[in-house]
Order: structure tokens, then sequence, then C-alpha cells
């Protein structure tokens, strides 16, 4: 399919991207009246992640197509039945959309989607920008997730989009079974921008978003943007703790702080008291978002911090 057929120079189109057995997801698309390169932006593929997502709400109204130099392919909300129930999941098989990729047409309602995704966008892209934030129980840092495993030219070129966006850290990941990780695989520029948490959003964090957007845009030539910000700091080694039991969680930390090696920054103790996990740092760093939540479960996540590139 030609871009042509989707949408004329300078207009702006209501598309449904199909689901086999399943209710489209539903996408605006903005043809620029200069040829130029495409920008995908996706928010919502966890459902209760809401400053991505209100961001996009608003940028499908105020982005003029007629000033644009090549598209923008924008899905707000791409998981709408979770944002609706305000759950991270996909409701109706209980799977993590992002943990589905490469998706399969045979597979229940989330590999569908996750099929239907990847067939549609990927080969439309030129970029890939997916927007995420801490889910209810989590607190974040403004950072963005770029794909240092998915070989040299792609970690090149996805780390000097991550320069130009004005957020706190840029982390390298390694992922490969999301939207936006499994695209990188398969060697399509992308990046995962996370922002907000709490299961709140607040305008002045959307706004936030929004530049990110207007900064990737500009980084892609296809509208020009006031930048200027300090880089990011980079982030080369990032350490996942996880609740190995269910219990009460006291985190020491908050998002951002720094950590000494060794420090103890939080504790799991069972329903009686007793100590069952205690996290230590394993080296100087800086936390990156953390489970403020008091009850966790089994292999839920505590605690995130990574190492500064010196
Ligand atoms: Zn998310």
């Amino acid at each position: 399919m030609s871009f042509e057929q989707i949408c004329s120079a300078g207009e702006k189109k209501e598309i449904f991207i199909p689901v086999p057995n399943g209710k489209a997801i539903k996408a605006y698309w903005m043809e620029g009246s200069k040829p130029g390169k495409t920008l995908i932006v996706t928010a919502g593929v966890h459902g209760n992640e809401y400053v991505g997502i209100q961001a996009l709400q608003e940028l499908i109204h105020s982005i003029r197509p007629q000033e644009l130099s090549g598209r923008v392919l924008i899905i707000p909300v791409v998981n709408e039945s979770g944002f609706y129930k305000g759950t991270h999941l996909v409701p109706e098989d209980g799977k993590n959309l992002n943990r589905c990729f490469p998706g399969s047409v045979q597979g229940s309602l989330t590999d569908r989607m996750a099929y239907s995704l990847e067939s549609f966008l990927y080969g439309k892209a030129d970029f890939i920008l997916d927007l995420h934030g801490g889910g209810v129980t989590e607190s974040m840092t403004p950072l963005v997730f770029f794909p240092a495993g998915a070989g040299e030219k792609v970690k090149k070129e996805t780390s000097a989009a991550a320069d130009r966006l004005t957020v706190i850290y840029k982390v390298q990941s390694y992922a490969d079974n999301g939207l936006y990780s499994y695209a990188a695989k398969c060697q399509i520029p992308a990046l995962l921008v996370e922002r907000g948490g709490g299961g709140k959003w607040e305008s002045a964090e959307v706004e936030a978003c929004k530049k990110n957007v207007f900064e990737i845009m500009d980084y892609l030539k296809i509208k020009s943007f006031e930048p200027v910000s300090p880089l990011p700091i980079e982030i080369e080694e990032a350490c996942y703790e996880e609740a190995e039991n269910q219990g009460f969680w006291y985190c020491r930390k908050k998002p951002g702080e720094s950590i000494a090696k060794e420090e103890i920054i939080g504790r799991l103790l069972d329903g009686d008291g007793n100590i069952i996990q205690t996290c230590c740092a394993k080296y100087d760093g800086t936390v990156l978002y953390l489970t403020h939540a008091l009850g966790v479960s089994k292999g839920d996540p505590l605690i995130a911090y990574g190492k500064p590139v010196r």
C-alpha cells in the first residue's frame, strides 16, 4: 500500500488497524505537504500509563499536517480495553502486550494485536517512538530506553536520537519482545520513553511528553523544533530487582536518588515481619524507577537502578 492511498498531502485521516477476531486499533495518519520520513508514535500499550496517552490525544488535534515534511502516524491508545478498565494488561487474556512480540495470528487477543501492529506499522516506519510511564504502583524518573542490543547501526542512530530528548536518563536496553524493542531487533530505529507514574497524569508532564514527540520530529526533519536541552545521562548497566516472594515492600529510595555500592535500598518482609529479601546496591548508581506499592507479589518489579557511563 502506498502512503498516498492512505491520505493525500497535507491531510489528516482517522484509520483503523484491523486485528484478526478483535476490535480494530484506531490511529491517525498525518500526511505532510512535503516528502520526508515516517514517524510512528504509540501510547497506551499499557492501558493505565496516562501521560503519553493524553499527550497524543492533544497532538492529534494540534499537529498540522500541512506543516510537515514526511508523515506522522499516531496511535493514542493501543490497548483500548485496558485503558477503559484502568489496567496495564490486555483484559481479555491478561497478557502484557509489551512482552508478546513477535505476535501470532493464531494466538490469543494480545498475540493477535502484536501481529497486527507489526504487520501494519513496521514496514512503514522510519522511526517508532513508544510512550510509557510508571503504572499505578510505580514511581519513575523521566527516561528513555534505547536498544543497545539490536546491532551497532540501530544502537548508534537511536542513541543519537535519544540525546535530542529532554529526559533525565537514557538507558541501554536489551529487551526484544515489545512493540519498540522488537522493531529495533527488526532494524527499525525505535525508542521507549517513560514519563509519569502512580496511575496519575498532570498537565506539566503531558507538555513535557509532547515536547519529546516534537524533539523526535525535529531529529527526523519532519518539523523543526527549538531544542537545546542538557544531554540525558547515559545508563550503561541497569539492575532490575524483582520480589522473590509476596510480601511487604519497604523501599528506602526515591526515583533519581543516588545509591552507593552495598547500600541497602529496600527490604521485603513477610506478613510476620521477617525479612525475606534485602536489596543491596551492586554498584554506585542512580535509581531509575521503583514500586511504591506496599504489597507485592512474587516476580513483581521492586526497584530499577543503573550505573551512569563515566
Ligand atoms: Zn508501560
